[in-house]
């Protein structure tokens, strides 16, 4: 039997939900992974973020390889045990912070040159590097190394870069080898542009992978842009595959992509915005800096059963975040990633009881709510 496997368990409409088997433990679908850019997701205990359902995390390669560096991760025994989190981990390939956030890039067929944004140092990454680094740090599921360029960019450059990615896509395949136990996912990119996705779909499926990501999106374009592409880039990719959605995003994005069949997503949001005092709702966002919450001894949602909505008032939350106080991003953090796993144990179960249409009725409802009256 192999080691690894993703079993379709229901679909409605288009949205699918299922699970994905790895020797570290089962993803359930549609999954979110919290993000733990540099082996810790900020403010949170690994154990208090499985705590909120999560089933996976992912790491970023770019932040790792700098600081700590991939060897000395390897040397202390993988990502995993270097930070308490031993069930299963994805890694990005790097390519897409390289280009967001170092310096002094030169990119070659060969791969890209830069500068440390944290030192200055000049390092390498390319399809070889990328698959030896998260070898290295002991990823579940390696992303093959790729080239997102921002959006808007000309037909042309979109065009170069695609076709750049999938042969970058080639090489990854060629440099992961056979590792049983590890899963291998190809990019899809193409910007939003139908015939570029049908053509890096139709060169990822005949170099063959483990699962699909659809890149290039979230990086500007907008929603509905977004959604206009998610109309028909999952399609393009194998039914009998894990389909992730890179980057994203808000509650109300990751309903749309879940009803456009996408299977995993990711996202700074939920902890990010913890730590600037934003909270994510059923009835969407609250932001606790506002002086009306200064005297309000109510829960930040009645219904949220996380340790931050159980325990704590809106007036305390609002005092923390004023004091700049590091227990308000911790509170903030595990709500949010608390309300995000519970929106897709939401979607999990709605799918599985053909009931999708209607959980994205009433998820659109409680968002149009907006917060509770004031007292
Ligand atoms: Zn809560």
């Amino acid at each position: 039997m192999a080691l690894t496997s993703f079993d379709l368990n229901a679909r409605d409409g288009r949205a699918r939900t299922g699970v994905i088997r790895t020797p570290r433990g089962e993803i359930r679908t549609p999954a979110f992974m919290p993000v733990g850019t540099a082996a810790t997701v900020k403010g949170m205990m690994p154990e208090s973020v499985r705590e909120t359902g999560a089933d996976i995390l992912l790491g970023n390669t770019y932040h790792l390889m700098l600081r700590p560096g991939a060897e000395r991760v390897a040397r202390l025994g993988g990502l995993h045990r270097f930070m308490n989190w031993e069930r299963p981990i994805l890694t990005d390939s790097g390519g897409f912070q390289v280009m967001s956030l170092s310096d002094l890039r030169k990119l070659t067929e060969e791969g890209v040159t830069f500068r440390s944004h944290v030192d200055g140092s000049k390092h390498m990454l390319s399809p070889e590097t990328s698959m030896e680094i998260q070898r290295l740090l002991g990823s579940d599921i390696v992303m093959a190394f790729d080239e997102c360029p921002a959006l808007p960019a000309d037909r042309a450059r979109l065009e170069e870069s695609m076709r750049l990615s999938m042969r970058w896509a080639a090489r990854s395949r060629e440099a992961f080898g056979d590792r049983p136990g590890h899963m291998l996912f190809g990019i899809q990119q193409g910007g939003l542009e139908r015939d570029l996705r049908e053509e890096s779909a139709q060169a990822l499926v005949n170099i063959g992978f483990d699962g699909y990501a659809i890149g290039g999106l979230a990086v500007g374009e907008g929603q509905e842009a977004m959604f206009g592409c998610l109309d028909f880039a999952p399609g393009m990719l194998p039914e009998d595959k894990p389909r992730y959605l890179m980057g994203v995003g808000k509650p109300a994005d990751i309903v749309g992509a879940v009803a456009r069949g996408i299977d995993m997503m990711d996202c700074v949001l939920p902890s990010r915005s913890g730590r600037t005092g934003q909270a994510w709702t059923r009835r969407g966002q609250v932001n606790l800096r506002n002086a009306r919450h200064a005297d309000d001894p109510r829960p930040l949602d009645e219904g949220c059963t996380c340790p931050c909505c159980q325990n704590y008032s809106r007036a305390y939350l609002h005092h923390v975040v004023r004091a700049k106080e590091m227990i308000a991003g911790m509170l903030l953090t595990w709500h949010n990633l608390h309300y995000y796993q519970e929106l897709m144990a939401g979607m999990r179960a709605a799918i599985a009881e053909a009931r999708f249409a209607a959980f994205e009725e009433a998820f659109h409802a409680g968002e149009a709510l907006g917060d509770i009256e004031r007292l």
